[in-house]
């Protein structure tokens, strides 16, 4: 295997480049790589609101590499993606070929602002079954108006050069020619770089988890107010009382806290009257909830706690935007049937 070696000739220190960075061990080896060839290199870290890679390991690597750290946020545009990703899915809602597209045409637009010369990635050809494909690759690059731009230094050697290795700006030769889903050529290269701490490699993101997937494709199907909202798909446990209405039941008291932190204005929010009983919060999503719904939704506390077999119980329920208006509810007893059925 070739090691970059540093090459610190005033020429090169000028050049400039972005590089994408997540935390994991591939994104660190190549900024390394890049910044040891004298590049000056801005790492950027794209930020899911239900959360991905490691923002805090991301930002500990572009640390101790020396490299800038600049976080830019998915909004709005990524869940549209997600509705109708253009080339599909991979094994759950994860559609990656149009999410890198997505995230490296941003990455490109702030590649141009700042005058960098390239952009980069810790890609290693075939490690991925679908964004990392050499036909994908290429596509994604093109797609992302990248063209020659985008540089992979893990398995450059693999790939045809590109503009910044073909106008000098770049050593080729210390680039490397990584390949397929081994992790041991990594794992020795960060041993020689001495890069002790890093993410291991995780599956994918949560888009690729079947549960969080459906209640995806819930919030798609039965809309969404706003894409701050999406951030509660991570917590607690997800039931679809009907069309109009969802219901979130928090499972610890982390999950509990959470929801209401992220709560809508319009939402509802629901705990067990009596404050010495333990119980879930739940966060009640809809407009103006009747009555059936109400004590549907307080069912679901109940369910959800030690006071399963009770006697129905009393919760109270306030709107998020007036939480002086606080009103009780009783709970229906839910068969175990309904509250499956329900369950998204
Ligand atoms: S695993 Fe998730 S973040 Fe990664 S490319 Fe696929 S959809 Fe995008």
């Amino acid at each position: 295997m070739i090691h970059p070696n540093v090459d610190q000739t005033s020429q090169k220190k000028q050049v400039k480049a972005v590089g994408m960075i997540s935390g994991g061990l591939d994104s660190t080896l190549a900024a390394k790589i890049i910044k040891d060839l004298g590049v000056d290199v801005h790492g950027v870290y794209f930020a899911m609101p239900w959360g991905c890679c490691d923002k805090a390991m991301a930002s500990e690597a572009a640390k101790r590499i020396g490299i800038k750290f600049i976080v830019l946020q998915l909004d709005e545009r990524y869940l549209e993606i997600i509705r109708n990703p253009k080339h599909g899915y991979g094994t759950a809602m994860n559609p990656c070929i149009d999410c890198r597209v997505y995230m490296l045409s941003r990455a490109a637009q702030y590649m141009k602002h700042i005058g960098a010369n390239f952009l980069f990635t810790g890609e290693v050809l075939g490690q991925r079954p679908m964004s990392q494909k050499r036909h994908s690759m290429k596509w994604i690059e093109k797609e992302s108006g990248l063209e020659g731009r985008l540089l992979r230094p893990l398995c450059a050697q693999l790939l045809e050069p590109t503009i910044p290795e073909s106008q000098g700006l770049i050593d080729r030769n210390k680039l490397l020619k990584m390949t397929g889903r081994s992790r041991k050529p990594q794992i020795q290269l960060a041993e020689d770089l001495n890069i002790t701490e890093y993410n291991q490699p995780a599956g994918g993101c949560r888009l690729t988890d079947p549960g969080f997937s459906n209640r995806m494709q819930d919030t798609l199907t039965h809309g969404y107010r706003n894409f701050r909202e999406t951030i509660a798909l991570q917590w607690g446990r997800h039931f679809r009382i009907n069309d109009d209405f969802k219901a979130i039941v928090g499972r610890d008291q982390y999950e509990n806290e959470s929801l209401l932190r992220y709560a809508h204005r319009d939402d509802t929010i629901m705990l067990f009257a009596d404050k010495d009983k333990m119980g879930a919060t739940l966060l009640l999503k809809g407009y103006g909830p009747s009555k059936e719904i109400l004590s549907t939704a307080a069912g679901l506390i109940q369910q959800f706690s030690r006071y399963k077999d009770a006697a129905p119980m009393e919760v109270n329920y306030w709107p998020v935007s007036d939480p002086g208006n606080v009103q009780c509810a009783t709970a229906r007893k839910l068969e175990a049937l309904e509250v499956q059925r329900m369950y998204i």
